[in-house]
This record gives structure tokens, sequence and C-alpha cells, in this order.
């Protein structure tokens, strides 16, 4: 159990590494490019038909994330319009609330985006693997001195374990 909540583990803090480097990858990528994964289907609506719209982005330095509809018409015409210009709920150190609001006629756009900055992800997906290199670290350096039956701290007494008597002949 132990053994199998370990590789988890490892896998976890793998996995977070992992995304890490990919955090890193487009936090610089995103400075240049924007790149964009748009899902859309089309909605019931009265009298207008719509298409509901997930769209996960990343530009300047950020991963936004939104959902919303848009007219039919509109979609099939530009795709999401950039206009009109984006309004920005909210903004802090990178972290926006932004939104697109456009109604004409039967032209209708509604998106709300979540912005989250590269540099927090690359920060929250660094702690894992920063802590779990230096708790393998500590436990490395703390196996070396320790007594090799019994697991007795014996730095103080290197020659023989005052727990149990086993002689190790330990380097410190
Ligand atoms: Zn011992």
């Amino acid at each position: 159990m132990r053994r199998l909540l370990g590789i988890l583990l490892n896998m976890a803090t793998a996995f977070s590494l992992l995304l890490c480097l990919a955090a890193v990858f487009f936090w610089i990528r995103s400075q240049q490019v924007a790149d964009g994964l748009t899902h859309t289907h089309r909605i019931a609506s009265d009298g207008v038909p719509l298409r509901r719209v997930v769209d996960v982005e990343t530009k300047d330095g950020r991963l936004g994330i939104g959902v919303g509809y848009v007219s039919v018409p509109l979609f099939e015409s530009r795709g999401i319009p950039n206009y009109p210009p984006p309004h920005i709920v909210w903004s802090h150190f990178g972290f926006r609330h932004r939104r697109l609001s456009y109604h004409a006629m039967k032209h209708i756009l509604e998106m709300w985006y979540l912005e989250v900055p590269f540099w927090f992800l690359t920060l929250a997906f660094a702690l894992p693997p920063i802590f779990g290199l230096t708790s393998y670290l500590r436990k490395r350096k703390r196996s070396r001195t320790a007594c090799p039956t019994c697991g007795y701290d014996m730095r103080a007494t290197p020659e023989r374990c005052p727990e149990c008597g086993t002689a190790a002949p330990i380097s410190i």
C-alpha cells in the first residue's frame, strides 16, 4: 500500500513537472503566437440560431478559458470575431476576467474569459517537483548516517549503534 502510494506520488510529481515545462513553453510561445482550441455546438434558442462556444487560448503570457455563445451567421462569417474590444472586468497580477459582448440585429456575441498568467502556472506546477527533490535529498542524507539495521541516527556514535549494537563503519 505504501509502495503503491509512493508510485502514484512519483507519477503525479512527474506529471506536474511535465505541466511545468509545458507552461514555460507556452509562456514563451504566447508572447509571439496565439494558440487556441475552440469547441462549438448548436443550441436551441428562440428565433436566432446560436452556437455554444468553449474556447481555450494562449496569448500574451496567459492561458484563457472562455465560455459563451455566438449567433450562427456571425460565427460562420468570421469565426469568433475580435470585435468589439474586450471589456476587462478585472485584472490583477496578470489574472484577468475579460468579456466580449456584441449585439446588433441578429448578430449576437457573448463570451466570458478567465485568464491565468503562465508565471503562476509555472510556479504552481514547479512546487511538487521541487518539494519531491528536497525531500528525496533529505531522506538520502539521513540514510547515510542511519544504522543499517534499525535506522537509528548514528552521527554521534559512528562505530557502533547504541540502539541495537550493530557495528557499522560509516563515514560522515
Ligand atoms: Zn541499530
